[in-house]
């Protein structure tokens, strides 16, 4: 088994561009003996501090990423960012996807799934949140939902251009909420989405993707969720924006 466990942070509508930079010097200069061969910790800033950050990172081996992306090359298109523009400041990952996305701007399966190809197709990685509301999961039709956001969101991919995929599973009743799926419920859905993905592709392309865990990952949480056998690291919100809560998340990996 080869797949890369990862801590990415998610930094949403945060930090001005000097605030950016203070927060990755900081993580930068306490984060280094935690980065291990088979580990990937990632930093997804606001746009505006993308370009800034890549020299910051420069020798560092933390990746740095952006949280959008649209699908089209170029445009007409004001007020958005194009999968070119934001590999030009040096990002190599993309979040697509993600629940606030989907709920504020009008993300869609169909959406996701453009996005996705174009980041593909500009050398991005791409880390692509799936995830069911609380009514969902109250209704039970949580397996049916991921799938679907799995189906029509990424299994248009061919099998090369899926290697370039990241899943997080992101239950949309744990973001910023304080709840966390418990790692039970977690990994449960973890070893469904490696099945779902074996299906489509292979189990050796299952094994190899790493599908992290997103949702109200603190400290005191980070390392028995990363413990259970199908996460495979996670994605941070809140947690990120504070350098030692961040890092101390990152050693759970370990
Ligand atoms: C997120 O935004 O992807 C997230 C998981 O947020 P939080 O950790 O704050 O729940």
């Amino acid at each position: 088994m080869t797949r890369l466990k990862i801590v990415a942070g998610n930094w949403k509508m945060h930090k001005t561009l000097e605030e950016s930079q203070s927060l990755i010097t900081e993580i930068r200069g306490i984060v280094r003996d935690e980065i291990r061969s088979n580990t990937k910790v990632i930093v997804c800033p606001p746009y505006i501090a993308l370009a800034a950050a890549t020299r910051l990172l420069e020798g560092t081996g933390i990746g740095l990423g952006a949280q959008n992306c649209h699908f089209e090359e170029q445009g007409a298109f004001t007020g958005e960012i194009s999968a070119g523009m934001i590999k030009s400041t040096g990002a190599e990952y993309v979040i697509i996807g993600h629940s606030e996305r989907r709920q504020y701007f009008g993300e869609t399966n169909e959406t996701t799934a453009l996005k996705s190809k174009t980041a593909i197709r500009h050398g991005l990685h791409v880390i692509f949140c799936v995830g069911e509301t609380l009514s969902q999961r109250e209704d039970k039709s949580y397996f049916r939902v991921v799938e679907a956001q799995l189906q029509e969101g990424l299994f248009h991919l061919d099998r090369k251009e899926f290697s370039h995929i990241v899943i997080a599973y992101e239950p949309v009743w744990a973001i910023g909420t304080g709840l966390t799926a418990s790692p039970e419920q977690a990994q449960e859905m973890h070893a469904y989405i490696r099945k779902v993905v074996g299906m489509h592709y292979t189990d050796e392309i299952a094994n190899n993707t790493s599908i992290l865990y997103g949702g109200s990952v603190k400290p005191d949480n980070a390392q028995t969720l990363f413990s259970q056998g199908d996460i495979d690291g996670g994605l941070i919100g809140g947690a990120a924006l504070k350098a030692r809560d961040f890092v101390d998340i990152v050693k759970g990996m370990h």
